[in-house]
């Protein structure tokens, strides 16, 4: 369990910027160490603990790349070639009889005594005469074994996330499983004596639950096991309470309301009576009132309520910390410069993630504000395709400025 130190990193009541709490985590959470093999059917997502070092050469041995005529190449000048066999893919090949060339397919093994393709599309028979043009290159189409990953080589590093990429190549190495961290128990509370399960009927003054809903959906793209703990009510001891129960059997805790300076407000305060708090507010908008602390040595995150910050501070809190404890390579979220088709202003030393859409011109990308300002505003998500980040030394921003936007398909 306990990846985090128990004492309080830096807490002076002073607002953290973004890139100090991401430093704080990535300096005080050390991984988990627990590994499995997993099958590659279920292995996108998760992180490798070793590196991969190829078993045997990719690919296997030289073969043909397209469908066509193997032979032995001469120079380079103009040759006529009677042919003289044949090999498909998956069949052993006969060896190259000196002054022939040979049918070949692609995938196939290389006649021994052959070092050049020509393709079929470019070959001129006459009956079964291979005339050769003057010019072909010596080795071209085909492939030398070990031309993509040499035996031995490493073929993946350690702390790799595993998309379609690597379990395609693990795969063509021929595993069919790989060393990975085993999955991060996650426990996502939300807190709100005003919110209501989805499904149920809404009684005056409730609202449903959205967060924890859109929090479980991020992490189902990350290695972890997520549980959904519920709704705690807008109580101290309760809070407190469920968080120091739910700590003893999971790697990291998501809250997401309550932990604002309100009175209502007790998230903070329950971190605090049932571990210690790491910190408290960031310099960042919307997500300011994020706090980050430690409970029995599980790393906790009290998310702010309203949908849009919540979201934020899961990008910037809580994915670099389950990267951190699977022990993946650190990674920043994808950037992509455009520029700007609006006008703002902002507060200097705070961080601001505007909602865009993204239109392309030409080979630019113009970003365009939502209408509406609001965090607690779920549409200001579905319809538009980027965060728009603003620096901390930003004060404001005219039409035509570049930015950097980070669209949501790189981030949820
Ligand atoms: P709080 O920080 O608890 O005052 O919450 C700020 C705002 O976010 C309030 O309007 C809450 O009703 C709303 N909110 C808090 N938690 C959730 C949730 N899980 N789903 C949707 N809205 C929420
Ligand atoms: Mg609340």
């Amino acid at each position: 369990m306990a990846q985090l130190s128990d004492d309080c990193f830096a807490f002076g009541g002073q607002l953290m910027s973004v890139d100090q709490a991401a430093a704080l985590i990535a300096e005080r959470v050390s991984p988990v160490t627990d590994a499995e093999a997993v099958p590659l059917h279920a292995a996108r997502g998760r992180v490798l603990t070793a590196p991969l070092l190829a078993p045997g050469p990719l690919p296997p041995f030289f073969n043909s790349a397209v469908d066509g005529y193997a032979f032995a190449h001469a120079g380079g000048g103009e040759m006529r070639l009677p042919l003289a066999g044949r090999v498909a893919a998956g069949r052993p090949a006969a060896p190259l009889a000196p002054g022939t060339a040979m049918r070949i397919f692609t995938g196939a093994p290389m006649p021994a005594g052959a070092d050049t393709v020509m393709m079929q599309e470019d070959a001129a028979l006459d009956g079964q005469t291979l005339l050769l043009p003057a010019g072909l290159k010596r080795g071209a189409n085909c492939r030398p074994a070990g031309e993509d990953v040499a035996m031995g080589a490493q073929a993946l590093a350690a702390g790799t996330r595993l998309g379609p990429a690597e379990i395609g190549l693990a795969a063509a190495l021929g595993l069919a499983a790989l060393g990975c961290t085993r999955l991060l128990r996650v426990g996502v509370f939300s807190t709100g004596d005003e919110l209501a399960a989805p499904g149920s009927a809404l009684a005056p003054a409730q609202t449903y639950d959205s967060n924890r809903f859109t929090l479980l959906a991020l992490l189902a793209g990350l290695p972890v096991q997520a549980t959904d703990l519920g709704i705690l009510p807008d109580e101290p001891t309760a809070t407190a309470d469920a968080l120091a129960r739910a700590a003893a059997g999971h790697d990291l805790l998501l809250t997401s309301g309550g932990v604002s300076t309100g009175e209502e407000d007790h998230v903070r305060a329950a971190i605090e009576g049932a571990g210690s708090l790491v910190f408290w507010r960031l310099a960042v908008k919307p997500g300011r009132p994020a706090a980050m602390g430690v409970v029995a040595g599980t790393p906790v995150l009290g998310l702010p309520g309203n949908p849009v910050a919540a979201v934020v501070c899961f990008l910037h809190l809580a994915r670099p910390l389950i990267l951190r404890l699977a022990g993946a390579a650190p990674e920043t979220l994808p950037r992509f410069p455009a520029i700007a088709d609006f006008g703002h202003r902002k507060k200097l030393g705070r961080r601001e993630y505007l909602r865009v859409r993204l239109r392309r011109d030409g080979t630019q990308l113009l970003a365009e504000k939502f209408g509406r300002e609001g965090a607690g505003l779920l549409t200001s998500l579905t319809e538009t395709q980027a965060f728009c980040e603003l620096p901390e030394e930003m004060v404001a921003l005219s039409p035509g400025q570049a930015v950097l936007v980070l669209p949501f398909i790189g981030l949820f």
